[in-house]
């Protein structure tokens, strides 16, 4: 097996991706990142953003653009691969498998694969995503200023997120198919008491209605009499789930019950050498402006741990205590 040697591997080029394979040029080190997609990340899926500080109103595919460009400005090799599998060979030494075979090797990573909010599935949702669809309310509730707004949901995420929301909607109505809430009481409690708030219990989404301009209602369906209904409003903001992506490690790196990362101050993580950033990792809030602080901190926490490998006198892989545990992340 060819292996591809490098000093660092950052996994996923979202704004934490890039922002990490800046530093990791800026700091001239021998860094690949690797890229399933587009560059870009959730970036791809926001229309605008308005709240990363100096860019005051930017869309999402230029924030994305502008941060690719500058990223590749320090010279990091950039490699499209959906990685597979990382798993560590007897040296302790990270090997980062693409499909197609290709595996790259390095005693450090910056995982930075980020999440993927849960889809409805139903139709409308992929047309008007960006035009009244979105999933986060930090992001996107202060577009909907005075408008009806919808919330669909059940858990902690959608009541406290729906409660949130109060602050801009004129009314926040929130959608959920059974006849109770799952979320903690205590935010069941403000979410219902809020005079801006409204449930229809009992009901699901069957379409996402729009024009030209974006959402203007939804279709509902009542699940137990069948009887349909529509509910005008311009903002769907739908929190059904958010799925860190984690799949391609083991189980034995730490994590919180919803398997995002656990890291340290220094996003170091359970395993020696993996470096967290974003939007995978656990934490209070999930932005661009903390996928790039935690990728910052990730970068120099790598570049540190490599220096002292070196000063150990390994610089070809990991130390022997790190060689000693698990194969797989
Ligand atoms: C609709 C919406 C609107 C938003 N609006 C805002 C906003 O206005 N302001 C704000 O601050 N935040 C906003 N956010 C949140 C923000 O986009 C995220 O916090 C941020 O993108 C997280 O960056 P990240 O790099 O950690 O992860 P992501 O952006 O999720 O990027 C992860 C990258 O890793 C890649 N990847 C995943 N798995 C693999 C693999 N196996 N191999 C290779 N690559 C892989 C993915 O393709 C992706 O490119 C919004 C999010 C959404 C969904």
């Amino acid at each position: 097996m060819e292996y591809r040697d490098h000093e660092l591997i950052i996994v996923g080029a979202g704004p934490a991706g890039l922002c990490a394979a800046l530093y990791a040029g800026r700091s001239e080190m021998d860094a690949v990142l690797l890229e399933a997609g587009i560059a870009g990340g959730q970036l791809l899926l926001t229309e605008l953003v308005d709240d990363y500080p100096g860019l005051e109103d930017v869309g999402g595919m230029e924030l994305a653009q502008k941060m690719s460009d500058h990223a590749a400005k320090f010279g990091v090799e950039a490699t499209q691969g959906n990685v597979g599998t990382i798993t560590r060979d007897e040296q302790g030494r990270f090997l980062v498998e693409v499909d197609g075979g290709d595996v790259y090797r390095a005693p450090a990573v910056v995982y930075t694969a980020g999440g993927t909010p849960k889809r409805l599935g139903v139709p409308g949702e992929e047309e008007f995503m960006g035009k009244g669809v979105t999933y986060c309310a930090i992001c996107d509730g202060a577009f909907f200023k005075g408008e009806e707004i919808a919330v669909i949901g059940g858990g902690d995420s959608a009541v406290e997120e729906g409660e949130f929301l109060t602050r801009y909607g004129s009314k926040v109505t929130l959608i959920h198919r059974r006849d109770e809430l799952r979320a903690q009481a205590v935010l069941q409690r403000r979410f219902l008491e809020h005079e801006k708030s409204d449930v229809i219990w009992n009901t699901v989404v069957e379409e996402i209605l729009g024009d030209e301009k974006g959402v203007t209602g939804l279709a509902l369906r009542d699940v137990e009499t069948g009887e349909t209904s529509e509910l005008s409003v311009t903002g769907v903001f739908i929190f059904i789930g958010f799925t860190p992506n984690v799949d391609v490690l083991g189980e034995h790196v730490d994590h919180d019950p919803s398997g995002y990362i656990e890291t340290d101050r220094d996003m170091r993580t359970s395993i020696p050498g993996f470096f967290v950033a974003g939007d995978v990792r656990s934490q209070l809030v999930r932005q661009i402006t903390t996928a790039v602080g935690d990728a910052t901190t990730a970068v120099f926490a790598a570049e540190k741990y490599l220096l002292d490998l070196k000063e150990r006198g390994e610089a070809e892989g990991a130390s022997p205590e790190i060689a000693q545990e698990a194969q797989t992340v």
